[in-house]
């Protein structure tokens, strides 16, 4: 018989679960701190768990993890980037960046990704599979203990489409700040997407506090198109509808990341044409000189033109910050060290 994941476990499911093997209660949130507060890797570190029960545990649950396989440290300013190995030997990637307020790590949601957007390396080999809740706790648990360092938010926006993981998604989130576990506050997370429009309807129903980030990259769905395929299924205006419905009904400000590819998508006009679409939203817009992939022809934009965007953004009352660059010397953009990884494999 398989073995249960115990580590994907939300706390009622692990209430459910000790009920059905006849536990008491109390033994879940004794299970779920162990488990994600001392993170610890096996049923033998319980030690406040009767010794029947945690034979039961060993020989009918198991907790999955992650762990290193590729490690890079930017000399400039210490951005860690993590290529992690799961446990049937696929592999994604997470980074660790500090910032004034504390280390941010930036997680995977996917193996793979089936989004096809033509400037990200993530997509390039497809879609292999989605994460697990408890592989993708284990990416920040696994952070936290290599680097010594306390993390203080995270954001979805590795390789992988999160609403297109949305019940793990959940589960995770849950889980990370449940007071029993990390209990980090979803204020400290983003979900950033790609435009699902489903999900984010479905993600509003949650009413959750976190930071919803949409990739737009384009102002007009003609060169959206292009760049995004998510953009023929769903289409900007909808997009956008979708957008100032979650913003009315939750209250939260939405970011739009826009990455500045030089003669595509970063003229004055579609500077122009941004601010017109996004107009009354509150919006707050992340421009970002897109990271050249080698397999694509894009170029990023040059510093002039970012900085006339922005201005143009500003003048219109559209907030706009430029992304600062972390670990640029370690700047495989994203997804390029899994692919790097597995064509060195291939060969
Ligand atoms: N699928 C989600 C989250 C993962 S991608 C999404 O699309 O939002 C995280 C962010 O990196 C997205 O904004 C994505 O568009 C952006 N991105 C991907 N490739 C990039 C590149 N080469 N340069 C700059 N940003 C890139």
């Amino acid at each position: 018989m398989e073995k249960v994941d115990i580590k994907s476990m939300t706390l009622p499911k692990l209430e459910a679960f000790c009920a059905q093997q006849g536990w008491k209660s109390f033994r879940a949130g004794q299970l779920f701190q162990w488990l994600h507060q001392k993170q610890v890797d096996s049923f033998d570190q319980m030690t406040n768990l009767p010794a029947e029960m945690r034979k039961t545990l060993a020989e009918t649950c198991r907790i999955p993890g992650v762990s290193v396989r590729r490690k890079l440290v930017s000399q400039i300013d210490g951005t860690i980037k993590y290529l992690y190995e799961l446990e049937d030997g696929e592999t994604v990637e997470s980074v660790l960046m500090q910032y004034q307020h504390g280390y941010s790590l930036c997680i995977s949601t996917q193996v793979g990704c089936r989004m096809g957007c033509r400037f990200c390396a993530s997509t390039l080999l497809g879609l292999e599979r989605c994460l697990t809740p408890a592989e993708m706790l284990d990416e920040v648990y696994r952070a936290g203990k290599d680097s010594g360092q306390k993390i203080s938010s995270v954001v979805l926006m590795g390789i992988g489409e999160p609403l297109d993981n949305f019940e793990n998604v959940m589960d995770f989130l849950e889980i990370l700040s449940a007071e029993g576990g990390m209990h980090l506050s979803l204020r400290h997370v983003s979900l950033s997407t790609c435009g699902l429009v489903d999900g984010i309807y479905r993600l509003m129903e949650k009413k959750l506090q976190l930071t919803l980030s949409i990739s737009l990259h384009a102002p007009n769905d003609e060169i959206r198109s292009q760049t995004m395929p998510v953009n023929q299924k769903y289409p900007m205006d909808e997009l956008l509808k979708a957008c100032r419905e979650y913003f009315r009904q939750t209250g939260r400000r939405i970011s739009f990341e826009y990455a500045l590819i030089e003669g595509v998508n970063d003229t004055p006009a579609c500077a122009q044409q941004l601010c017109q679409k996004l107009k009354g939203m509150g919006a707050h817009v992340n421009l970002i000189p897109v990271n050249p992939v080698k397999e694509r022809d894009y170029r990023r934009s040059s510093r002039d033109r970012v900085r006339r965007f922005q201005q143009i953004l500003e003048q219109n009352h559209v907030n706009a910050t430029v992304r600062r660059e972390l670990g640029s010397d370690i700047n495989a953009a994203c997804g390029q060290l899994r692919r790097d990884d597995k064509g060195g494999r291939a060969c």
